[in-house]
């Protein structure tokens, strides 16, 4: 794959693509290699470079003016070759039914296609993210798919259902998550990856209505530009909403801002503790909502059983999606940390073999769970707390803006004004409280729900945005409800499409990657097949 830093591209080059994807994170680089071939010219614009950099990462500056959000952005988001990837923690979940709907309870719900339309692409997003299933895991099916029986305790599925996330998996180093540069750099194929190159403007035609090129800067500041029919912006769910306003050359309000939507409905994960559980009568529980290591043809994979809010549950109370999961915090001298350590070379031998030798019964139980239950490994635990993630009303008022600063390049920072609603807090408490009931029926460990919650105070400040800004430039058939419209182009700009978290029109309690993956082969397709159509 031919990868170049910008600044060693004469400025007197003409760089032109048939395809410019802006971005190289998990839907750039996907987007990309869908597209490889031989009659196409492709060209991956990237911020960043190989390795990190904090001249690039202040390009990712936010002035805050809403809620309090995580204001160190290498924490929620990484400026270089396959984005946030680098640091992304590998959970993985499909939207469920329910999410697809027009709710009549959530207000701007309704996705322009359903959850059987989104399937085919989920199973193809799987080996891009290293999953061993694309879809069918999350439910009941899960214990049929392993051959396993089905030992959960009669849960109230009118209240809560028993669900399932999966855990990326690197296809080489098996304890890391897949991160999306290597794919990129590993696929053989003639797309053109440029490194530090900063798009600071998307240029159209006079009118706004038609892409032409954009503008990038590089490490050496000189500004060059590539031309192309179709630029797909990839640049995140900040970013793609933040490039879209500050090209201001056609409309003062930004690029395809016509209806004043660009950066409204600004939504996260909002995720923290509802409370903690007995240590010491927790191993039924731990073992039944537990971490599951489960084998088929393509490997050994990594499943965690949690519980979300049953979809008649939602219907009836008029609450948002949500899941909740338990948080093992362990021991210092937890043997299996240990031995982590000491396979991947890091630690103090001496003192993780100590750990391991004192605490030998516990591994003798874990290696049969592991090996001949396939559960997790039991472990020292410390502390044992229930937490919980919750969807969020698409709320207009909830945005981003462009602040009066600058970055480096001249181009305004977001200014951010992130709001969380009563309908999270109502969903929250909902659920905690249902938890608390269903376990104390079940005679499960009593779970002690946390003051804030008992008291019906709002979210607590511990529940902060979690690198999963979403719906900034969502998917709307109308102009006046949606940036992009059903196929990812934005709406009266022809040949300027987006990708990512931010087409997303409601979020689901669901970790994004997985959608943004699947999303983004169902958006390559459509190029493939406009270009194949001779479409302009
Ligand atoms: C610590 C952490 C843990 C996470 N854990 C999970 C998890 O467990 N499960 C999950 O589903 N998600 C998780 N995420 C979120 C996940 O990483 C993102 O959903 C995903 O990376 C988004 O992919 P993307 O391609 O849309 O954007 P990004 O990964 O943000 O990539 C955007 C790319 O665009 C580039 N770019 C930005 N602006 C410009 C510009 N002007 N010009 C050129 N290039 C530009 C950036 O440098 C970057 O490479 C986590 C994120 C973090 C930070």
């Amino acid at each position: 794959m031919p990868i170049v830093d910008l600044r060693d591209i004469p400025v007197a080059e003409k760089i032109e693509a048939d395809i410019c994807i802006v971005g190289s994170g998990p839907a750039g680089s996907t987007i990309a290699r869908e597209l490889d071939s031989k009659r196409l010219r492709i060209v991956v614009v990237e911020s960043g470079g190989i390795a990190r950099n904090a001249d690039v990462d202040s390009l990712n500056e936010i002035e805050n003016i809403g809620r309090a959000r995580v204001m160190d952005q290498w924490l929620v988001r990484n400026r270089m070759l396959g984005g946030s990837s680098n640091t992304w923690t590998g959970r993985c979940a499909p939207f469920d039914e329910i999410d697809y709907e027009a709710r009549n309870w959530v207000q701007y719900s309704g996705w322009p296609f359903t959850a059987g339309e989104v399937e085919p692409f989920l199973q193809r997003a799987a080996p891009y993210l290293g999953l061993g299933l694309g879809s069918g895991f999350s439910d009941r099916a899960f214990w049929e798919l392993f051959g396993r029986p089905n030992f959960s305790p009669e849960i109230d599925e009118e209240l809560l259902v028993p669900f399932f996330w999966q855990f990326s998996k690197d296809d080489v180093n098996r304890f890391d998550y897949m991160r999306f540069a290597k794919g990129l750099l590993n696929s053989a194929g003639g797309v053109r990856v440029i490194l530090n190159a900063t798009v600071t403007n998307i240029n159209t035609d006079a009118e706004g209505a038609v892409v032409k090129s954009v503008d990038l800067r590089g490490s050496d500041g000189a500004l060059r530009e590539v031309s192309a029919p179709r630029i797909v912006l990839c640049a995140g769910g900040i970013e793609n909403a933040r490039l879209l306003l500050a090209s201001r050359r056609a409309n003062s309000a930004g690029l395809g801002n016509q209806n004043d939507l660009i950066g409204r409905f600004l939504m996260d994960h909002p995720r923290g503790r509802l409370g903690i559980f007995d240590v010491a009568k927790s191993e039924p529980l731990q073992r039944w909502l537990g971490v599951y290591n489960l084998k088929n043809s393509k490997g050994s994979h990594r499943f965690r059983h949690g519980l979300r809010l049953s979809p008649s549950y939602q219907r009836k109370n008029g609450l948002l999606n949500c899941a909740v999961w338990l948080n093992e915090y362990v021991m210092d001298d937890d043997p299996w940390n240990a031995l982590a350590r000491i396979l991947r070379g890091r630690g103090t031998i001496a003192t993780d073999a100590l750990f391991v030798a004192a605490n030998l019964g516990l591994v003798a139980k874990g290696l049969n769970q592991f090996l001949i239950q396939r559960n997790g490994m039991p472990r020292k635990l410390d502390r044992l707390e229930l937490l919980c993630i919750v969807e969020q009303q698409p709320d207009p008022e909830s945005r981003i803006t462009l602040s009066d600063r600058t970055d480096k390049f001249g181009v305004p920072i977001s200014r951010i004004n992130w709001k969380i609603n009563q309908q999270e807090e109502r969903t929250v408490r909902a659920i905690g409280r249902l938890v608390q009931a269903e376990f104390r029926r079940l005679s499960l460990n009593e779970l002690h729900l946390d003051d804030w919650l008992v008291r019906d105070e709002g979210l607590p400040l511990s529940f902060p945005d979690i690198a999963h800004p979403t719906g900034t430039t969502r998917m709307s058939t109308s102009p006046k409800l949606g940036v992009v419209d059903p196929d990812c182009q934005v709406h009266g700009v022809r040949g300027l499409f987006v990708a990512g978290s931010s087409i997303f029109p409601t979020s689901s309690h669901a970790n994004p990657t997985h959608m943004i993956v699947a999303t983004a082969i169902r958006l390559a397709d459509f190029l493939k097949g406009q270009i194949s159509n001779g479409a302009r």
